[in-house]
């Protein structure tokens, strides 16, 4: 299939539609089929490829999305750039609701995913810096024009789900220095730097963690209030993101992140 976009979008909830007059493109993966059919359309002059992560009736709670076939669906269409945005909860009262966050470190506790492409042959990727420098950077710069300055670093925990987490845990994880707690972000970068693709994640705070909450707390209608709210900025702030992003550099250390490994099969 010739190429139709080069840069994937990979929505959470709020984002079951990000295109519009988009067309739909049926694509078949190795892995299944992705979480919904993926439209192809324009923004701000770039061709995007859109992926509802939990599907557009948000059918796939986040241990069930099928986060294989969503990357290996967008590189096959072309893409090489994915830009992630996602619903977390805070680890801390600095980082109330609304606040954004380009994380730049990850910490998995997931337990029962698949997170590797490659169940034959050694392909041992780096993971040390888990997202892409370069898109992080222009994203960063992005909401800082816009008006929206993110806190520009930060550790996002992913947990198994889909229970939240105990306070216990909560505390455990502030401990660590740890900044936010979501149900998504992994395997989803891992596998985007297993195909060679740029991972560019934006999270959006929605709540503050079990056990971090103090004073009165927000109730579940502020939150739903503050997401609501958030949810458009965040989708104008991910197409400004798409137009300022450049082409892959030719020494982004995202897309060589297969240089000299024996692939057992052939990537789309
Ligand atoms: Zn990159």
């Amino acid at each position: 299939m010739p190429p139709v976009a080069d840069i994937g979008v990979i929505g959470g909830s709020g984002f079951y539609q990000f295109l519009d007059r988009a067309e739909e493109v049926k694509t078949h993966t190795p892995f299944g089929p992705p979480s919904d059919p993926i439209t192809v359309g324009e923004v701000n002059g770039r061709r995007v490829a859109f992926v509802p992560r939990h599907g557009r009736d948000h059918r796939f709670p986040p241990h069930q999305i099928p986060y294989r076939a969503n990357l290996w669906a967008l590189r096959s269409l072309g893409v090489r750039q994915v830009v992630a945005p996602s619903a977390v909860g805070s680890l801390t009262p600095d980082f109330g609701p609304g606040t954004l966050i380009v994380p730049d470190q990850l910490v998995d506790r997931t337990r029962s995913r698949e997170n590797t492409f490659y169940d034959r042959n050694a392909v041992h990727v780096s993971f040390a810096d888990p997202y892409c420098a370069s898109g992080r950077e222009r994203a960063i710069a992005v909401a800082t024009e816009a008006g929206w300055p993110p806190v520009p670093t930060g550790t996002l925990v992913v947990i198994e789900g889909q229970r939240f987490s105990t306070r216990a845990e909560s505390r455990w994880f502030a401990a660590q220095g740890w900044t936010l707690v979501g149900m998504t972000g992994y395997p989803e970068a891992v596998l985007a730097r297993e195909l060679a693709l740029c991972y560019i994640p934006l999270a959006l705070v929605t709540d503050l963690d079990a056990g971090i909450e103090t004073g009165e707390g927000v109730t579940q209608a502020e939150v739903f209030e503050v997401f609501a709210a958030n949810v458009s900025r965040l989708r104008d702030l991910v197409a400004g993101i798409i137009a300022a992003l450049p082409q892959v550099q030719p020494d982004d250390v995202c897309a060589h992140a297969l240089d000299g490994m024996r692939l057992p099969f052939d990537l789309p």
